[in-house]
């Protein structure tokens, strides 16, 4: 009762006792399946949008497509009274220096930034492709639809855009549309070197890959499960941290790790109907995706996407054969199911542009003795700290001890050797940074 009370005391939405912010649940609602579908239909509805195909028709090719989604942003950027800033980022790919490029072309991503209040430099990222391809990646004038693979994730991005556009953050958001993702991961490639040579400072990068089939090769049909793929330590990490994982841990907790954990808890904790399966690697077996060269230049970044592939549809030239319909057509998508991924991502977009940054230089220490000490350096707009540890066979962070506003603690009782351990920040507002793995040995 007295936790009611002082729920009902507070001013902001957030309920210390719900543990919950409704405005989380308006998000969810908020999203519109419809607005996908017809997202959906009009990509498609570009003949190709393969990366070499023509950009000067006004109906056909990947020209036409991005612009179409340049203009999808500018309108949805003049119902929040300009709070998007929409540009076109782009690179030049030549044929002499890469085997899958046909021909000379610019590889163009459409960018819309939603600027926060308080952290402008920090930046949370949702990527969709603009891209798509036939059976063979180099046949750019074969009809190639591409409605799951990628314009579920693209316009899932879009309708994110529209519905988190009508909220303010405290950091910046970034909706974008990638390109050249079938032919080498160019878009992000792009977009991660000029995000390096911007300082953007990226809290994580939630690429959308395929969010739209539930009917797998496998004959499952399933609407409630997706991915959430992510590497387990840096790629660019270097040998002293290497090495000091040997003694310390640490070798399924890095910083993609950790956005995954948060994406994997907004789910469980808003939409509880959802299973969301983390994935403990890059990628699939030997496939590559757009979060991947984020990750290579040391940016948190994980794939989300369906539990339940259908390859008879995935870069497929339409066509009948044996009784199989080859192709990735709009009919195969489910829009309700892309829906749900789309809110998984404006959730999880939305908590952490609401809250403060992750707490830097975070040290651990403890050992033989029957205590764990932790301490960090507070970050700006957070009112406290919650410490988490967990068994060390465990994916999740199944413990946690809010300490208020304090830059160190001490966990009586608990032995270091047996959990894992990290700290977060957590704002006024209740929402809390993405969990921080310690880099450093106190004594
Ligand atoms: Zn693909």
């Amino acid at each position: 009762m007295k936790k009611l009370i002082f729920c009902l005391l507070t001013i902001s939405s957030f309920c210390s006792f719900a543990q919950t912010d409704s405005k989380i649940y308006d998000i969810i609602d908020a999203v519109s399946a419809e607005r996908i579908k017809k997202d959906i239909k009009t990509l498609t509805e570009f003949g190709t949008r393969n990366t070499f195909s023509d950009t000067l028709s006004t109906t056909r090719g990947i020209g036409a497509a991005r612009r179409w989604i340049k203009a999808e942003f500018e309108n949805i950027s003049k119902d929040c009274n300009n709070c998007l800033s929409v540009f076109y980022q782009k690179d030049l790919v030549t044929k002499k220096e890469n085997r899958r490029v046909p021909h000379d072309a610019w590889i163009v991503n459409v960018v819309a930034m939603q600027k926060g209040t308080k952290y402008p430099n920090r930046y949370i990222i949702m990527s969709g492709d603009i891209d798509s391809r036939a059976s063979n990646t180099m046949d750019f004038t074969t009809d190639a639809p591409g409605a799951n693979d990628n314009a579920s994730g693209m316009a899932g991005t879009i309708e994110a855009a529209r519905v988190l556009s009508k909220h303010s953050f405290e950091n910046s958001i970034i909706y974008v549309g990638l390109s050249g993702e079938e032919q080498g991961l160019f878009g992000g490639a792009g977009l991660a070197k000029y995000a390096k040579e911007k300082g953007w400072d990226i809290i994580g990068v939630l690429n959308n890959d395929m969010i739209g089939n539930i009917t797998g090769v496998d004959g499952v049909i399933d609407n409630r499960a997706f991915r959430i793929f992510s590497e387990p330590v840096p790629a660019n990490e270097t040998d002293r941290q290497r090495n000091a994982r040997r003694f310390y841990g640490g070798e399924v907790d890095g910083i993609s790790r950790q956005l995954a954990r948060y994406t994997h808890k907004m789910t469980k904790t808003y939409m509880p109907e959802m299973n969301p399966m983390m994935i403990y690697r890059l990628d699939r077996f030997g496939r590559g995706g757009h979060h991947r060269p984020f990750n290579d230049l040391g940016f948190p970044g994980i794939r989300i996407m369906e539990a339940h592939e259908n390859y008879t549809q995935q870069h497929q030239n339409i066509r009948t054969e044996n009784g199989i319909a080859y192709g990735d057509t709009f009919e195969h998508v489910n829009f309700a199911y892309a829906k749900k991924l789309t809110a998984v991502n404006a959730i999880t977009m939305a908590g952490l542009a609401w809250a403060p940054p992750s707490p830097t230089n975070v040290g651990i220490g403890g050992g033989v003795q029957p205590a764990v000490k932790l301490r960090w350096d507070k970050v700006a707009g957070a009112k406290g700290y919650n410490i988490y540890w967990r068994d060390t066979t465990s994916p999740t962070w199944d413990h946690s001890r809010y300490v208020g506003d304090v830059s160190d603690f001490v966990l009586e009782g608990i032995v270091v050797d047996n959990f894992f351990f990290g700290v977060a920040a957590v704002g006024p507002n209740g929402h809390e940074s993405v969990v921080v793995f310690p880099s450093k040995i106190i004594r």
